[in-house]
């Protein structure tokens, strides 16, 4: 490593499935690596062994990659400061523990859990600061061994915070955070089954992993004091800490289900497309500074300065995300269109798993028809499952509305034939050819367009009408259309 160079780890703890918000964290920690050509690594926290998730952490490098992130160092790809899972580093953790116990800066302590909740809720019952109440401190030696020999040599091993005094914490974000130590706890750093706690693992890697930049939610703001401690205690210099805040629903509540689901898999199949979350995500508490929404991934990394990280909540505002999706899929290549909404007209049974190259084209049609309209690409079904069906689902108010009136089954009957010997099949001809029909039938405009789509999609809305029976082809239009005539004739009635 050369000297300042820009080191950044993304340190998920592998509990459950990545929420939207720790994927946040990781966009802003790989966005700053890859502006300043630093080193972006994934460490995994998995020292709470009650609360890992079978699964979690393929699920996050799932997600990490799926947005196109990758990383310089990692339990998978390797690298000089490995292992990056912690559960393998707790001989580091143990040694430090030691040292510090060592120097007198930590301590034995031998409290049961039930004396620990019985403290508590003393303290709650008077209305007390909660915390541990120091008992283990200061042990002569004596006691320590009588304590030890008591609790069956089961221990943990807390650090000595100072006292009196403050601790202050410089954020990046927001300057220095001064913390009163009288209300810090001596937090337990080793626990007695021989894993570290988060604070302790984390400091003893950051340093370790030579980390320059801790760039993480606001919600660990509060740990502040406990860390520049530690890095005191061993003298080591602390990495600059940048806090980007938290995000917060359109109420400004804390983003919840409420607001939409947390969860990142769910974006994923809802069929948002990788660059349209990273691009609203890097949003959310950061800005460029410009009046502009819209920015492509190696723009993002250009103009990614923790300068524009932002101090006030970052409000996630899921139209824009449906807009900015949008925006995406109108610019997106054709053919990756398709394959991105293939496998949702499968799931559908629109598509059959392995489609005939004739299918291929035709659903190529169809994805180049709905790409003006499409939010997300699970819309893809229900727009287009009219262009799939053998019988049309027809919407009963359309069809009260238009095959009631006199003048459609004529008009349907019209246009059918017209259709059927119209020269060319392009949208010029099938324009002309509907047009001449009207005429016919004394008709013009919406009294045209309107029964002719509910001929021929069952709908009353979709793409334009002529490109889209261009896409359905001649055979399916004529067909339904003399269908539809013969609902239209039996006061649209036809089962
Ligand atoms: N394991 C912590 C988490 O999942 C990491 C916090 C940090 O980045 O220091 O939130």
């Amino acid at each position: 490593m050369t000297a300042n160079e820009v080191r950044v780890r993304f340190a998920p703890s592998p509990t459950g499935s990545p929420h939207i918000g720790n994927i946040r964290n990781a966009v802003f920690d790989w966005l700053y690596t890859r502006h300043t050509g630093g080193k972006f690594l994934l460490r995994i926290e998995d020292t709470d062994r009650n609360r890992l998730v079978p699964g979690a952490i393929e699920e996050i490098m799932y997600d990490l990659r799926w947005l196109g992130i990758e990383w310089d160092e990692g339990p998978d790809v390797g690298g000089a400061y490995g292992p990056y899972l912690q559960s393998e580093r707790l001989e580091l953790y143990q040694k430090h523990a030691a040292e510090l116990v060592e120097k007198g800066l930590a301590y034995h302590c031998y409290c049961s859990a039930e004396r620990l909740s019985e403290m508590r809720k003393e303290q709650e019952a008077l209305k007390q600061h909660t915390g541990y109440d120091r008992r283990c401190r200061d042990l002569s030696p004596d006691e320590a061994e009588r304590l030890n020999a008591e609790s069956g040599g089961v221990a943990v091993i807390r650090f000595k915070m100072p006292l009196t005094g403050t601790t202050v914490f410089h954020d990046y974000v927001r300057g220095d955070i001064a913390f009163e130590n009288n209300l810090q706890d001596d937090f337990v750093i080793l626990k007695s089954d021989g894993f570290p706690t988060y604070h302790f693992a984390s400091i003893v890697d950051d340093h370790n992993m030579r980390i320059s930049h801790v760039i993480r939610s606001e919600e660990w703001l509060s740990s502040g004091p406990k860390h520049v401690q530690l890095y005191n205690a061993f003298g080591w210099e602390p990495p600059v800490f940048v806090h980007p805040p938290l995000i917060v629903g359109p109420d400004r509540a804390k983003l919840s289900k409420r607001h939409g689901s947390v969860a990142f898999s769910s974006y994923i199949e809802e069929g948002y497309l990788p660059e349209a979350i990273l691009n609203f995500l890097a949003l959310l508490g950061w800005s460029a500074g410009e009046d502009r929404d819209l920015y492509n991934t190696d723009e993002l990394v250009e103009k990614f300065t923790l300068e524009g990280i932002t101090s006030h909540p970052a409000i996630f505002d899921l139209s824009k995300l449906q807009w900015m999706n949008g925006q995406y899929i109108r610019s997106c290549e054709i053919e990756r269109l398709v394959n991105l909404a293939l496998p949702y007209l499968q799931r559908a049974a629109l598509m059959p798993e392995s489609p005939t190259q004739d299918q291929l084209d035709y659903v190529n049609k169809i994805i180049e028809l709905l790409q003006e309209r499409l939010h997300l690409l699970s819309e893809a079904p229900e727009m287009s499952s009219f262009f799939f069906a053998d019988e049309l689902d027809y919407d009963p108010k359309a069809v009260a509305k238009w095959f009631t009136q006199d003048y459609v089954l004529d008009l349907l009957a019209l246009v059918a034939s017209k259709l059927e010997s119209v020269y060319d099949w392009n949208v010029e001809g099938i324009e002309a050819a509907v047009r001449l029909a009207g005429e016919e039938a004394g008709v013009e405009g919406g009294k045209i367009i309107h029964p002719v789509r509910v001929a021929t999609t069952g709908r009353t809305v979709g793409p334009g009408l002529f490109e889209t029976l261009e896409v359905l082809g001649r055979e399916r239009v004529v067909s339904r259309l003399r269908r539809s005539a013969e609902k239209a004739a039996q006061g649209g009635n036809l089962d």
